[in-house]
């Protein structure tokens, strides 16, 4: 399997040579260069194994220069019991036809959890075969710091240098991120908002000889690794819901990045019978209204609102350019002309057979509010007895307004309400339950650097720590 980059830049690469990358140097984002199949052979013998032997069958498509066995014991210790829970990705069915499929049962109680955990021992695999160290800089307004910190805990030749916004995290997650004592682990409280992190994180990595003195490198969600193990809950919730391969079924995804729906885009591609896949947006529509006008804007920074899902708060989707260039025929030509055109805000059109494309690509969208939200939570716990949190509600307010007779729906679990629990408050009047085990986050003392929103104290304060830990 050899990667290329969307934007033309000659020659491919293997899997590990992508792996610690971040974007090709043209500024493109690696695919693979052919979508790899499975048979229906495969799918069928698929149907009686775990989560982690149908992870190891997909993951090996996608990884074929780490050795079988080294990569089954990776997988094997990622999706445990003792990381995932019993059931690692459990399905609920709310009634026949209708289902949640849970993805947020890992440490940090979101479905990031799902591929960070796997890139973690990813990542320490291939540092330790190259003897190399790196230091993963990032910026968080909750969810993938923790994520990415739980991932990268006590993994040898990987520390975390993570900026969070100090004080406009929710009590969780900064409890989650900040009780942390691992010694290759960072956090950076900065004086400003999430924006000011992400300036003064890109305003480091902009020093290009301090980013390769200190091999700087990221856990953003264009990794393609973390795709690929996405594409893995497809396969399964297809399985679980399904009895023999002539049977479809649709999800319905809450997205910001477009990297969860992304994946299943994927399994689709590889010939996973999935006939929709329905995107679903908060207030920031930005996907939504590409998938109904065939215009994608992204938006100013300003122009991003704050909701009550905020995980989807996004101004542009970074893995949206994956499945342009797939729609543009990988014509990279065309591809530069389009990211060109959105240099300096601006926006491009995809022409009308395009637009139809997307429809064949089982792709419809619809967008939800705070209201819908609140709405869509409440009667889901008057209905079922099931509490969701607002974004896995946002998915199910616009799954269901596409929701078709006999064929299943979906609907992926992105978070634990726990995690957001002022706006479940707000739907149901009551807090939700702490799962066990996370009681005791409460009396952990929190650990942390106060700083100013400036690169070259960020700067300073990672020369000083590289030295310390390993
Ligand atoms: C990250 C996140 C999303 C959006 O996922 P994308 O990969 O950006 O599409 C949705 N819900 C929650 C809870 C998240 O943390």
């Amino acid at each position: 399997m050899r990667y290329v980059s969307t934007r033309g830049n000659p020659g491919s690469r293997a899997f590990l040579d992508i792996l610690l990358e971040g974007l090709a140097p043209d500024g493109g984002l690696y695919v693979p260069e052919e979508y790899p199949r499975i048979s229906q052979g495969e799918l069928q013998a698929m149907r009686g194994m775990g989560y982690s032997d149908v992870a190891f069958k997909i993951l090996s498509k996608f990884i074929d220069d780490i050795p079988g066995e080294d990569l089954k014991k990776l997988v094997d210790a990622t999706y445990t019991e003792e990381v995932f829970g019993k059931d690692i990705v459990p399905l609920k069915e709310l009634e026949p036809g209708f289902f949640i499929l849970g993805l947020s049962n890992g440490p940090t109680l979101a479905f990031k959890d799902i591929a960070l955990q796997f890139l973690g021992r990813l990542f320490e695999y291939a540092l330790s075969s190259s003897g190399e160290e790196l230091n993963i800089l990032g910026a968080t307004s909750g969810d993938t710091g923790s994520a990415a910190e739980y991932a990268m805990r006590g993994r040898k030749g990987v520390r975390v240098f993570m900026l969070s916004p100090y004080g406009r995290m929710s009590d969780f997650q900064r409890k989650q991120m900040y009780t942390l004592d691992d010694a290759n682990i960072f956090n950076i409280a900065i004086k400003g908002t999430f924006d000011d992190c992400q300036d003064a994180v890109k305003k480091v990595n902009d020093d290009a000889s301090f980013k390769k003195e200190f091999n700087l490198g990221a856990v953003n969600s264009i990794n393609w690794a973390r795709i690929a193990a996405q594409v893995v809950y497809y396969v399964w919730g297809y399985l679980k819901v399904s009895r023999s391969n002539e049977e479809q079924v649709s999800f319905a995804v809450p997205t910001g990045n477009f990297g969860n729906i992304l994946a299943g885009y994927v399994a689709r591609k590889m010939g996973v019978p999935i006939k929709q896949l329905v995107l679903a947006t908060n207030e920031n529509d930005v996907l939504e209204e590409f998938f109904r006008t065939g215009v994608y804007r992204p938006r100013k920074g300003s122009e991003v609102a704050v909701t009550s899902s905020p995980s989807m708060d996004i101004s542009k989707a970074s893995n949206f350019e994956r499945y342009i260039f797939d729609l543009v025929g990988r014509d990279a030509a065309r591809m530069s002309e389009l990211w060109g055109n959105l240099t300096n805000g601006g926006s491009f059109n995809i022409s009308p057979p395009e637009i139809e494309k997307t429809r064949q690509d089982g792709f419809v969208a619809g967008s939800s509010t705070h209201e819908d939200r609140l709405r869509t939570i409440k009667s889901v716990f008057e209905l079922y007895g099931v509490l969701i949190d607002p974004h896995t509600a946002d998915g199910l307010h616009v799954g269901l307004e596409h929701r078709e007779k006999d064929i299943p729906l979906l609907c992926l679990e992105t978070a634990l309400p726990v995690k957001f629990e002022a706006t479940i408050r707000e739907a149901v009047g009551k807090n939700p339950e702490l799962p066990t085990g996370y009681r005791e986050l409460e009396g952990k003392k929190e650990r942390f650097e106060i700083q100013e929103a400036d690169a070259e104290r960020i700067k300073s304060f990672i020369r000083e720590h590289v030295n310390v830990v390993s």
